[in-house]
């Protein structure tokens, strides 16, 4: 089988992993002080803190603004849960605006139509590693005096017009397993705000700054240097697997580019996709559905996903929560019914990528 994604972690991660064990400073501790200083440098961010996961991330991000009960967060509903639960676990009010066909992240327009009195956050999700129109969004947020918390867990050093995503407002990554680079578990959030920056190191450790000396109502976010020891060898690699990724999605798009009902992804002028997901959508045209499509392929000995299958408030513990007003977006309801995600991680060869077009080209004729 081509999986879909596959963590592979070189001998680098294996001696720095052992060095860390071995030094007795298991938590949070020299090692996560340097992940924070390299992908700030990276990223072109002021600061970065790293905390236990990507969700957690999000939570803290969002805590950092202070909302109150009614203050209203505007996201997109074709996300992976924690967006909407991280803005539920500060007790703010979530709003979904329609995405947009082409990059599959928020509608500007859409989401400057549900701008009200209450709106305190515009929360765009970075899908699948190409940013939102960052550019549209960050006017909205400057005329209507809003923040944006930028849901980047998947889109690290991802650009729009050259800038990194993170560097729009306060910025979540994800480290988990399957992401463009990871530490098993393990976020980091980053900020050009002094501010912002001391409030999440406070917040991160129980709210001291000082042992015993608390100053506000904090947890503990803290990363371990054993993740931050997995994560730091794949920094100084990173940009060899954007490379061949790109490379990936250029031959999948270039062998697909005759199929009829399907739709290809695209990277945007002005926007550097990273590529954590290729992901198609497939119309009637194409004379199977999404999941006949997905079987076909797992029959060929190719692993497919989608991401994500039904809009993320479609669920019944989010119907009757007050808190999640849902407005209609006709585009993401289509798009979460009819995408489908092909490997296209850096682990594949030519020869998979061959064996990936094949199977798509076969399963729609037979
Ligand atoms: C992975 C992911 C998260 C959550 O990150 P975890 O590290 O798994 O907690 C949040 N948002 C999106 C869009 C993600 O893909």
């Amino acid at each position: 089988m081509i999986p879909i994604s596959k963590v592979h972690l070189g001998r680098e991660v294996e001696e720095l992993v052992l060095e860390v064990l071995r030094s007795g400073t298991i938590a949070q501790g020299p090692r996560v002080a340097e992940l924070e200083k390299l992908f700030a440098t990276l990223n072109d961010s002021r600061h970065v803190v790293a905390v236990n996961n990507g969700t957690t991330a999000l939570i803290a991000a969002l805590a950092v603004l202070d909302l109150k009960p009614g203050d209203e967060v505007i996201t997109s509903p074709f996300t992976f849960v924690a967006t909407l639960n991280a803005i539920l676990a500060t007790g703010a009010t979530v709003r979904f605006a329609d995405i947009s066909r082409h990059d599959f992240c928020v509608d500007p327009d859409s989401v400057a139509k549900l701008v009200n009195e209450r709106t305190r956050v515009l929360m765009p999700v970075h899908l699948y590693g190409q940013t939102a129109d960052m550019a549209r969004i960050s006017q909205i947020a400057n005329e209507n005096d809003l923040k944006i918390v930028e849901d980047a867990a998947q889109a690290h050093f991802a650009k729009f017009e050259g800038r990194a995503a993170g560097n729009w407002g306060i910025g979540c990554f994800s480290l988990y397993a399957t992401k463009n680079i990871t530490s098993g578990e393990g976020g980091l959030i980053s900020t050009n705000d002094d501010a912002v920056a001391d409030k999440l190191r406070v917040l991160r450790n129980q709210g001291m700054r000082q042992r015993y000396q608390y100053e506000m109502a904090g947890n503990n976010y803290r990363m371990t240097d054993l993740q931050a020891a997995v994560c730091l060898p794949q920094l100084g690699a990173y940009s060899r697997l954007v490379e061949s990724r790109k490379r990936n999605a250029e031959t999948l798009s270039h062998g697909l580019r005759d199929v009829q009902g399907i739709h290809l992804p695209r990277e945007i002028a002005g926007r550097d996709h990273v590529w954590h997901q290729y992901t198609i959508v497939v119309d009637e045209r194409f004379g199977k559905t999404r999941e006949e499509l997905a079987a076909a392929l797992e029959a060929r000995g190719v692993s497919s996903g989608s991401y994500y299958p039904r809009l993320v408030h479609d669920y019944d513990c989010y119907r009757n929560d007050p808190r999640v007003v849902i407005d209609e977006t006709p585009v993401a309801a289509q798009i979460a019914a009819s995408c489908l995600s092909l490997p296209v991680h850096q682990y594949l060869t030519d020869s998979d990528l061959s064996t990936i077009v094949t199977a798509v080209k076969e399963s729609a004729t037979r």
